[in-house]
Formats: structure tokens, sequence, C-alpha cells
């Protein structure tokens, strides 16, 4: 039996599941959330398939000390033995640069992490962090690291490729890796269970990060998010697409400097930013109902840069079959789903009003509607673990 404990980090947020494949099947025997990593005082919650929740307050420094906290937990409860009933640690790693697929953390990946943090300023120093930390602490512990750009490595040249000096690409690499790919995978992966011949289908991660997949036979071909997780679709906090041109003026207007302009359209811009009300969708459309106008806009512009992509993949796929909304907005949100879906008529789709109200996964679109749409709530460390497991199977 291989037992897989999978890591999705945040700056100071540390998730986890962990996981025991017997044959085809696997379970999740515990899964956890600490919050604060670094503050003096996290909090830490476990959960047990039986439906215990073990909830508690430690002083945390790091990811690797967040480790170590929930790896002692589930050894008190009986969920792990000793170090060596932990066949593998998989991280689910965010920019692996010429890196993709599933790849053991060894020296060569660390340097190339490091290579491209560039790409990645918010994500690959914690992930980097971690790795170093737990290979202190645990030496014999094999880790193995999954990128979320792998899924998106059958995406056409012609598509990520930008309109730049050709050596800046084959030099720096400056080019789309996309990203969310376990999400997209995942969305793909149980698309092709739950309609079977649905060959082209366009995948909506709406969430605290948001980004677009389009899918053709189930391989990824094109997507939003591009060299970094910055650009594509307009965010919770950030800019999304944006003329390059605009940094100047902005920069001499402010007085900003290059990492203030940056830091503001990574962090304050997006929905936060045009709204001026909150990054949260919620409050968004709360103030929005008010009858706060910047609210509304903000809400309409993110529904139309979806409504954008969702028309330029229904033409790259030539037509649709299933189109997907997951992520926290894209799941809860019936008032998006609606917004999106009323343009989207000349494609044959029709949401059924009464189905799109649903709180559980299924379809929301009507029976006579050309296009099914889903709402279906993702799992991104299923698909991280499933890579692994085949990783060491190989
Ligand atoms: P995620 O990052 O996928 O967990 O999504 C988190 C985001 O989902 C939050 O930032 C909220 O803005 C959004 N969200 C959660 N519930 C709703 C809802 N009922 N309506 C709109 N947005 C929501």
């Amino acid at each position: 039996m291989d037992k897989i404990f999978i890591m999705n980090l945040g700056t100071t947020s540390f998730k986890f599941k962990f996981y025991a494949f017997s044959g085809a099947c696997s379970e999740v025997l515990a899964s956890g959330e600490l919050e604060s990593v670094g503050a003096d005082s996290s909090r830490c919650e476990i959960s047990y398939p039986d439906g215990r929740v073990i909830a508690g307050e430690a002083a945390i420094a790091d990811h690797g000390a967040a480790f170590s906290h929930c790896f002692s937990i589930l050894q008190r409860d009986g969920i792990i033995r000793d170090l060596s009933d932990v066949t593998a640690v998989g991280y689910k790693a965010v920019h692996g640069g010429n890196l993709s697929g599933t790849c053991l953390v060894d020296d060569a990946l660390i340097r190339e992490m490091e290579r491209v943090t560039p790409l990645a300023p918010a994500h690959n120093p914690i992930y980097l962090s971690a790795m170093k930390d737990i290979r202190k602490r645990y030496p014999q512990l094999l880790q193995v690291a999954r990128f979320e750009t792998s899924f998106h490595g059958t995406i056409p040249e012609k598509r990520v490729t930008y309109g730049v000096p050709y050596q800046w690409k084959e030099e720096l690499g400056i080019r789309r890796y996309g990203f969310h790919g376990s999400s997209h995978q995942y969305i793909a992966q149980t698309v092709a269970k739950l309609q079977p011949g649905a060959r082209r289908i366009i995948s909506c991660h709406l969430g605290g990060s948001s980004s677009i997949c389009a899918v053709l036979d189930g391989k990824s071909v094109a997507t939003t998010m591009g060299a970094t997780v910055q650009s594509g679709l307009f965010n919770n906090n950030r800019v999304g697409d944006f003329e390059p041109f605009c940094l100047k003026p902005i920069m001499e207007h402010y007085g900003y400097t290059l990492d203030e302009t940056l830091a503001i359209l990574s962090k304050k811009s997006g929905l936060l930013g045009l709204s001026g009300v909150s990054n949260d969708l919620r409050l968004v459309l709360e103030a929005a109902d008010a009858g706060n106008r910047q609210a509304k806009l903000a809400f309409d512009t993110f529904c139309d840069n979806i409504l954008g992509y969702i028309g330029m993949y229904a033409a790259y796929l030539n037509g649709l079959d299933a189109l997907v909304f997951t992520g926290g907005i894209g799941t809860n949100s019936d008032i998006l789903r609606q917004k999106v879906c009323e343009n989207l008529g000349y494609l044959g789709l029709e949401l059924d009003p009464v189905k799109n109200a649903r709180r559980d996964d299924g379809i929301v679109s009507t029976d006579a509607s050309k296009v099914t749409v889903w709402r279906l709530k993702t799992d991104e460390e299923s698909v991280v673990a499933g890579c692994v497991r085949e990783f060491l199977k190989q």
C-alpha cells in the first residue's frame, strides 16, 4: 500500500490530504489546514473520515514546521506509524520552468524552480523553502512535485508563443505556461466519466484565483494564464490581461517604482481595485445591489471577461459540448453563471434557472441545451496524489 502526503501551500497557509492507495483504489485518511503560518499562533484543523475534527492552536514558524506538526498529530492519532509509513510527500507546485509533469524533488529541480522564481514570485519561494526544510528535517523522505503547468503541455506552440523577439522565448522562456493544471485536469477527467462523448470542454476555474482552459479529447489546448499567474482573466486582486505601455505613465504620474506598480496590479486590482469594495465577489454583489456603480461595473467586467474567453475557446474548439464552472465562485455563484450564460444562446446553450440554483454538483442546463453546463467542485489534491502514485510506480 502506498501512502502519500499531498501539500498545497499558500503564503501563510498549509493544506494537506493524506492518501492511502491500494491497487486502483484510494482513500483519504486525513485532511487538514493550518492558517497564519509564521505568526505567533497558527490555527490547525485536521479532519478524519469518521467525522472527527481535531482543532488547536500552536506556534508554527514555517511550512516545514507545519508538516512536522501535522505529521506528529497523525502519528499520535494512529494514522501514521512512523516515517517509513509515508511512501512520499507530493507538492502541488506552481512553476517548474522547463520542468513539467511530475518530478522528483532533487538539486536540479530546486535550481530550475529558483531560476524561474521571477515568473512566480509569490509561489515558488514558499515551495522551495518547504522542500529544503523538509529535506533537512527528514532526509530519507521521498519528495515529489507535480507542477501546475503540467496539464497545459499539450497546448499548440502557436498558442503558447507571444509576439515578442523569438530569442526571448528561447533564452528566457518568455512564453505561456498556464496554471491551475490540476484543477482543469480533474474537470476534464470528471466530465469524461459523467458525459462520455463530450470531446470539447471549457473549464472555468473561478475563485480566489481564476483561469479558463479549453480541453479537446481530454487534453488542454488553450488556457488564459500565461508566463505568470498574473495574465488572462481579471481576478479577485489581479489585473489579468493588461497593456504594458500603461506602466510608464502610471509610474510617472504617481511616482511609483516598477515593483510598487506591479504590486498594485497583482494585489490591489481586479475585483478589489475596480469595485473599491472587496476582493470577495459576495461583498461586491451586495454593494452592487445597494446601488454602488463601481461594484456593478466590477461584476459586469469580470463576467464579460469570462464570456469573451468562452467565445474565443469555443472558436478554438470548433463548438462546445460541455461548459464547467468550478472554484469558490464558479460553484457558489448562480448569479455569475446566469450572467455569463445568458449571452451564450448562439451556441445553443440554455441554462435551467431551477437547476442553476442547486447547491450540489450536477448539470445546470436544460435537457434541450446543446451544451451541457456543469457545476462541479474541483479536487486538485486527488489529481496530484494520482500523479505522484503513477510516478512512484514508474
Ligand atoms: P476558492 O479560491 O476557489 O476557494 O474561492 C474563494 C472565493 O470564492 C472567495 O474569494 C469568494 O469571493 C468566492 N465565493 C465563495 N462563495 C461565493 C458566493 N456564494 N458567491 C460569490 N462568490 C463566492
